[in-house]
């Protein structure tokens, strides 16, 4: 797409540069989600004011970014095993945690600490995609559900005096949330879109529940981040009744493009102009060819790093 070409790099490089696309976006719980980090099994929330207009301490669910990162990771991973699968293109098997390939797409575009000793910093991938924190969009006492269940007792197998709680966002609840691009190409735009969109299952126990729909609702491109995940969260709050991808991009312009360090750099896309690319990322196929370029390109950034 013409309009988001000037924010491409036509190769990864270990030195980016300002060019920054930030990906706005509806995540939307579709099942009982339990979005917490801790075993206490509560909820991770934290107080922010009610919205842009209402100053009001309000107690929210975050959905953090090493949540929604954990999950994107993986599934971009699945997504170009399968893809070199079908295109019988043989790659490293990239295994995440344990053993970083540092040489597939994914490394390249989330990072990837190298697991050798010895090595210097210079071996390490830095990440070109950004995460944060998303707050819901309505309080705490609106979504948040809590079951209690018969804890197993070990011992006799019966369901003892126990009860568990678990406590989980309830399904309809939306996440509004921004992933920020930097300096990545064209066909680093395509996989980090067809991963946000193919991901649908997040949080702890996500083996029931946890399903989510991410909806990409609008894009602006410049160089630098524009809007933040939490004020975007408090602007729709405002506009909760009726949220529509016009009205986001009409106060992105209007209030957020002022505030920038290069404000005649950033371009904030129509809706029609967002719903275009995000057809173009999702039309492009993961053929051979695709994927040969995707490899190939982290193969020379490895070249260029480590020299
Ligand atoms: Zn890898």
């Amino acid at each position: 797409m013409k309009l988001i070409e000037q924010y491409l790099v036509d190769k990864p490089q270990p030195l980016i540069g300002a060019k920054t696309i930030q990906l706005i976006v509806m995540r939307e719980i579709l099942d009982y989600t339990v979005l917490r980090t801790e075993e206490d099994r509560q909820l991770n929330t934290v107080y922010t004011p009610l919205s842009v207009k209402e100053d009001k301490p309000t107690r929210r669910v975050a959905f953090l970014a090493t949540k929604q990162k954990a999950a994107e990771s993986r599934q971009l991973e699945q997504i170009l095993r399968t893809a070199a699968e079908e295109a019988k293109l043989s790659v490293t098997e990239c295994y995440l945690k344990d053993k970083l390939c540092m040489k597939c797409p994914r490394c390249g575009l989330y990072g990837a600490t190298s697991t050798e000793s010895g090595q210097s910093d210079r071996a390490n991938i830095k990440h070109r995609i950004e995460y944060s924190t998303a707050f819901s969009l309505l309080p705490y006492e609106n979504i948040a559900t809590v079951t209690t269940f018969n804890a197993i007792n070990d011992k006799n197998i019966t369901t003892g005096q126990a009860l568990g709680s678990r406590y989980a966002v309830a399904p309809a609840t939306l996440f509004p949330s921004i992933v920020t691009l930097k300096s990545v190409t064209w066909i680093e735009l395509v996989q980090a879109v067809k991963t946000l969109l193919a991901c649908k299952s997040y949080g702890a126990e996500s083996r029931i529940g946890g399903d989510v729909r991410n909806t990409i609702i609008g894009v602006t491109a410049g160089w630098e981040e524009v809007i933040t995940s939490l004020e975007l969260t408090l602007e729709l709050y405002d506009r909760r009744d009726k949220i529509t991808p016009a009205e986001i991009a009409a106060f992105i312009k209007r209030d957020y493009v002022p505030k920038a360090g290069n404000p005649g750099k950033v371009i904030v896309l129509k809706p029609e102009q967002t719903d275009e690319l995000i057809k173009e990322c999702v039309n492009t196929a993961l053929d051979k060819g695709f994927l040969e370029k995707a490899y190939k390109d982290i193969g020379e950034y490895r070249a260029v790093q480590v020299g």
